[in-house]
């Protein structure tokens, strides 16, 4: 049987980019999915590639909202329930670096742009765990957050408050993965290093230039040892068996690290430096 058969998963951000690939992921392995996000053209290629895949709709809840809004949590959880009567899993996966492209750059960054990226990357989580909470106490379940290498121990001064929002986020994976597993609730993170999706985009570089962005990256061993950019699935992969009770039972309030070997060469690079 496949291993998330029966299981209720709501994944945020899953009109693109890892989202969209673990909704499949999870949808393919028989549980019943809640995909959602702002854009309605993506949130529904999203629904159309699951439903292609050969999934019934009556496993499929999509649920078109902003995760920051109060409206929009309430609604995803609620019509989840409806649908599907529990919750088992709640991956948070919504995020973005938010920023005004041709605005002041470093500290002098507005706090407007701040508050955008703190509520999306940090508050949203907080809110949708608090909200969660009384089901997944009922199903013993799983919430597997979506950090990023850039959270830390590096400087990101070009990513600045999305970087100190993914970092207070890795703060609260820990402490509410020890306040919640007394109620039989594991939290998790994975931090991916760069991934191919729509991340670059919505922080405003166009189409080509993101594009060169990853190929730039990918083409140098002291950012990317691995040389190759991330895939979604590379992540999706992480997710699904951080929210695999069988396979990951002992890990508690833990980040993996799925970046291709970035964050080891990150810094300094004596080797390459003596070259
Ligand atoms: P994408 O831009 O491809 O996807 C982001 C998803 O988040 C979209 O579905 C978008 O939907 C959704 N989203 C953004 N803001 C909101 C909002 N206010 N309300 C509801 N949904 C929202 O990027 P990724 O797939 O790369 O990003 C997924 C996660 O991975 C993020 O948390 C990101 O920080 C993290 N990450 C990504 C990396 C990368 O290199 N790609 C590296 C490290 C971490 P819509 O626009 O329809 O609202």
């Amino acid at each position: 049987m496949p291993r998330f058969s029966g299981k209720t998963v709501i994944i945020t951000g899953s009109s693109h980019g890892i989202g969209r690939c673990v909704a499949l992921m999870f949808a393919k392995e028989t549980a019943n999915v809640t995909i959602t996000g702002r854009n309605a053209q993506r949130l529904q290629e999203t629904k159309d590639l699951i439903l292609s895949s050969g999934v019934s709709e009556c496993h499929l809840n999509s649920v078109l909202g902003d995760v920051t809004t109060s409206e929009g949590q309430d609604e995803l959880i609620k019509t989840t329930l409806d649908k599907f009567g529990k919750i088992d899993i709640l991956v948070n996966n919504a995020g973005a670096s938010i920023m005004d492209i041709s605005g002041p750059t470093g500290v002098d960054q507005s706090m407007d742009i701040y508050h955008k990226n703190m509520q999306l990357n940090l508050q949203s989580v907080i809110e949708m765990t608090q909200k969660v909470k009384p089901h997944l106490m009922e199903t013993k379940g799983e919430i597997v957050n979506v950090s990023t290498i850039g959270a830390g121990p590096h400087a990101q001064p070009d990513f600045l408050y999305y970087s100190i929002a993914k970092a207070a986020l890795d703060q609260y994976t820990r402490s509410s993965a020890i306040d919640l597993i007394q109620h039989g609730i594991r939290v998790n993170s994975v931090s991916p290093g760069i991934v191919v999706t729509g991340f670059i985009g919505a922080a405003g570089l166009e189409y080509e230039s993101a594009r060169k962005f990853y190929e730039k990256l990918a083409s140098n061993k002291q950012w990317i040892p691995a040389m190759v950019a991330g895939k979604p699935e590379d992540i999706g992969n992480v997710i699904l068996f951080l929210a695999d009770r069988k396979l990951s039972s002992y890990i508690i309030g833990q980040s993996i690290v799925a970046d291709g070997g970035s964050t080891l060469v990150m810094g300094v690079d004596f080797g390459a430096a003596m070259q």
